[in-house]
Parts: structure tokens; C-alpha cells; sequence
């Protein structure tokens, strides 16, 4: 099969690999039909994960149809149409009973090499889905690829973020990062009740882009601080999403957020030690909440915001590209020319 590969830091490729196999008796085997190039991708291509090898296939982000299951898979068959997280889940260890899937005692992640269990990734025609009946989600018709995509990352990771910020009706809200993660969390915080939310980033399309969402356009410069308190009567924010996954984004972050506030981490940082002044903190009263999202859990109101027609991720998408061109994708995605890209990689077949 064709898949895209890392074959040194900083080139992908697409290339010929061998397909993957059922392994277990819970694993399915799902053709992918549409894959995408997310932010935390470009921690692979840089080579911010170790042990990511050449000739495997890279990325996490897929909708596609069940090809072949294992004899233990109950809640999918060959033919449906189907999304799922970019880690497995058991369903079964102490965490998934308790609906904390990110913290399964057999999660690992697709695409990010042996440190995060090895999984292939799913920038290729074919991907082996372990644990499929907590893994994946079942598609209703009336979601196309292009918003099934961002279910099992995107837009649970800006969910999960949201929802752990803890808004409350009339709140203001600063959002750090107008990327897709913070863009969604722009949408969803007023979803969520806020008043006002601000959007705070360098690349001033984003912060457009954030603007035609409602949100109040922030340059993420010297005087963001003080813009930020003046736009909240010299308090600072009441809830912040952190959605790049820096340190200079956290520290941004825990400036503009008032006292007792709630800071909400979204981005995947690869850093050993994070800025945050626990003096600060403790001055503060703040609140800090930081994570992998728990998307498994938040696949059910993901899907009924989509369904319902409340929100519309697909406006993220900039770029459609075949497989083929994956590799021009990362390019464009790396020097922040795309917003979402789109790898379309085989046909549905008809039904
Ligand atoms: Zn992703
Ligand atoms: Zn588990």
C-alpha cells in the first residue's frame, strides 16, 4: 500500500509499504478514505519524537470504511463508515471503566513510533485499529469526511479543552492560538456560554479567521497583557485555552488570566519543564488543567454538535491534496501557508 513516511527528520515521503494485518481478535482493518496533517504531526517531522522510524507509516487523523475485523469486534462490521481517536482504548482496564481512555493501561498512539506503542500511522491506504469497539466511532450520514475528520483530534481535543475550562454563562474567555485546536475552542466557548472571547496569536489571518467567529482579535505581542486586561476591566481573563503547546504560549497564557481563574492546556508540549511560576500560581488561586484529550469520552457530544449542525470545523479546511502530494502538505503546513490539510487517499466504494 501507499503510505506517508519519515524517512529522515524534516522530509516526508510517500512511499510503498507492506499492509497491515489483523493482529488480535479486537483489531480492525480500516481503508482509509480521507487523512489529514495535524499540528502535533509536525512534532514527527521535526523530530521532536524520538524513535520514529523510516518506512512506517506517519499520522493519526482518519475516516475510512471497515475492511475486515477480528472475531472479538461486536460493535462494527466490514462496509460501515467509521472515524476514531488517534490512540486506542481497551475499554476494559481500570481507567476505561471509569471512561479516563486516555489513561488505558494499552493506549498508544498512531504514528508516533515505538515510545507511544508502535501503532502505524494512518496517512496510508490502510491502518490496523486495535481494541476497534473503543477506538473508532461510527459516522452517521449526515457528517461528511471533511467534519469527520476532525472528530477523533481536532475538535474532541478542543472539546475535552473547553469543556475542562469550566465556563461559566457570561465569562470571558481567552483562547492562545488561532490554529484549528484554538479556533474551535473560539466556536465552542460561546457554545459553552461565554460572553466575550478573545483570540490571541502571531499570524494575523488566524486572528481574522478568529474574528469572523466573534471573537476580539489579539496580537500575541509586548502589549498582549495589557490589551487582554483592558478588554476585561483590568481583571484579565476568566477561563484560558491554551491551544499552541509551547511554553511561551502557557507563560502568555497564565499572564492574561485573572486571579482564580481556570487555564485549560491543549497544545502537546514536547518541552521537559514548563515555565509556570508556581509562586505566581499560588498568588493567583489559579487553576491549571493540562492533557491528552480523552476523546473516546467526548466522541457522544461531538457527534450531536455535528449532527445538529452547531458547528462547522470543515471552514478549516484550506487544502484537499491526494496522498501523493502528503509530502508538499507537511511543507505547506509547516510554514503555516495551510490552516487544515486534507490528504484524500482512496474512494468510498459505492453502497
Ligand atoms: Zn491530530
Ligand atoms: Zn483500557
Amino acid at each position: 500500500m501507499k503510505a506517508l513516511t519519515l524517512p529522515e527528520v524534516g522530509r516526508v515521503a510517500c512511499e510503498e509499504v507492506s499492509n497491515p494485518q489483523l493482529q488480535h481478535s479486537r483489531d480492525a482493518l480500516v481503508r482509509v478514505t480521507t487523512s489529514a496533517i495535524c499540528g502535533s504531526d509536525l512534532h514527527v517531522y521535526h523530530g521532536r519524537i524520538q524513535g520514529v522510524e523510516p518506512g512506517v507509516p506517519i499520522g493519526h487523523e482518519y475516516v475510512g470504511i471497515v475492511e475486515s475485523i477480528g472475531e472479538g469486534v461486536r460493535r462494527f462490521r466490514p462496509g460501515d463508515r467509521v472515524t476514531g481517536s488517534f490512540f486506542n482504548a481497551c475499554g476494559h482496564c481500570w481507567a476505561c471503566q471509569r471512561g479516563l481512555f486516555s489513561q488505558c493501561d494499552q493506549a498508544g498512539l498512531f504514528g508516533f513510533g515505538p515510545r507511544f506503542g508502535g501503532l502505524g500511522g494512518t496517512q496510508a491506504e490502510l491502518v490496523r485499529i486495535p481494541d476497534a469497539d473503543y477506538t473508532l466511532v461510527a459516522l452517521p450520514e449526515e457528517i461528511s469526511d471533511e467534519q469527520g475528520i476532525l472528530v477523533g483530534d481536532v475538535l474532541s481535543t478542543a472539546y475535552f479543552a473547553v469543556q475542562r475550562g469550566e465556563i461559566r454563562p457570561g465569562d470571558a474567555v481567552a483562547v492562545v492560538g488561532a490554529g484549528p485546536v484554538g479556533l474551535l475552542a473560539v466556536e465552542l466557548s460561546f457554545i459553552f456560554g461565554a460572553a466575550q472571547v478573545i483570540a490571541l496569536d502571531r499570524v494575523p489571518n488566524r486572528l481574522m479567521r478568529a474574528e469572523s467567529l466573534g471573537a476580539t482579535p489579539v496580537a500575541a505581542d509586548a502589549n498582549a497583557v495589557k490589551r487582554v486586561r483592558g478588554l476585561t476591566r483590568g481583571r484579565g481573563a476568566d477561563v484560558v485555552i491554551e491551544a499552541v503547546g509551547h511554553a511561551d504560549a502557557l507563560k502568555l497564557a497564565l499572564q492574561v488570566a485573572r486571579g482564580f481563574a481556570t487555564i485549560s492546556a491543549a497544545g502537546v508540549y514536547t518541552e521537559n519543564a514548563l515555565p509556570v511560576s508556581m509562586g505566581r500560581a499560588f498568588a493567583k488561586d489559579f487553576t491549571l488543567r493540562a492533557g491528552m484529550a480523552n476523546v473516546q469520552a467526548v466522541f457522544g457530544p461531538v457527534i450531536e454538535l455535528l449532527t445538529r449542525g452547531r458547528i462547522h470545523p470543515e471552514r478549516l479546511v484550506t487544502h484537499r491534496l491526494p496522498l501523493a502530494e502528503g509530502p508538499h502538505g507537511y511543507q505547506l503546513f509547516d510554514q503555516r501557508q495551510a490552516l487544515k490539510v486534507l490528504l484524500e487517499v482512496s474512494r468510498a466504494p459505492s453502497r
